[in-house]
């Protein structure tokens, strides 16, 4: 006769088979990042389109002043003109990632031209001795082959969850207001080279708490939140012992 105790622990592996399949799937579904689900206040700013002989000098001296680290979502044509600023860029402590070649929508590539604008990239930050594991295609926009080419050369996919939307020149104001008011624990902010009131922004984002994290720091910060059936098994397996 099957105990009770025994239908208990058949009924917990059942449900944790359960739950550890549907985490799979779930896992399986994030094939573009957005946000980081977390309880901890931080946040990760990134700047694209870059570098720019212009800009990126002030801002890698406004983020050394403040102490900050960001993101840098590279071109690869910008790269070739000036590697001396990412190889900086790096040397500071800031992650390189890719942001393809051109700035081309590459839905609108052959799955050759898409991988072209990868391969080319990596070839450039390979001489600069920076091999990248983060990707962001240009204007966001991907299909399933951009994602596959993605995958294919082991990038994670990075979007946002915060858009000042800078590169439509908006006044300092509305920028600062945006991203200081949508900012939630785990936010990804999106932001362009030379096209933001940054140090404001940074000062604000302390002022309400927030640590300042590289992308790849905050994947780190991935939480699983315990959901209805997490709870019972919990509960169960504290019955059980
Ligand atoms: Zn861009």
């Amino acid at each position: 006769m099957v105990s009770m105790r025994n239908c208990f622990a058949m009924t917990v592996v059942a449900l944790a088979l359960v739950a550890k399949v549907s985490q799979g799937i779930f896992l399986e579904e994030v094939k573009v990042v957005k946000k980081i689900p977390t309880t901890h206040k931080v946040v990760a700013l990134t700047v694209d389109d870059g570098p720019h002989y212009k800009t990126t000098p002030d801002l890698l001296k406004v983020l050394k002043e403040k102490n900050v680290k960001v993101t840098m979502f590279v071109l690869g044509q910008n790269v070739k003109e000036h590697p001396e600023l990412v190889a900086q860029a790096a040397q500071d402590g800031h992650e390189i990632a890719t942001h393809a070649y051109t700035h081309n929508p590459l839905t609108k590539m052959s799955q050759a031209e898409c991988a072209a604008e990868l391969d080319k990239t990596e070839a450039i930050l390979k001489k600069i001795e920076i091999k990248p594991h983060l990707f962001r295609p240009p204007g966001g926009l991907y299909n399933d082959a951009v994602i596959k080419e993605a995958d294919k050369h082991s990038y994670t996919t990075v979007l946002w969850s915060v858009d000042p939307k800078d590169w439509q020149r908006p006044s300092v104001e509305k920028v600062v207001n945006t991203v200081t008011t949508t900012v939630e624990p785990g936010s990804i902010v999106l932001l362009h080279d030379g096209q933001y009131p940054l140090p404001t922004i940074i000062d604000n984002l302390r002022a309400n708490g927030y640590t300042f994290v590289t992308i790849s720091e905050l994947l780190e910060y991935y939480e699983v939140r315990e959901t209805g059936l997490f709870s019972y098994l919990n509960y169960q397996k504290i019955l059980l012992n």
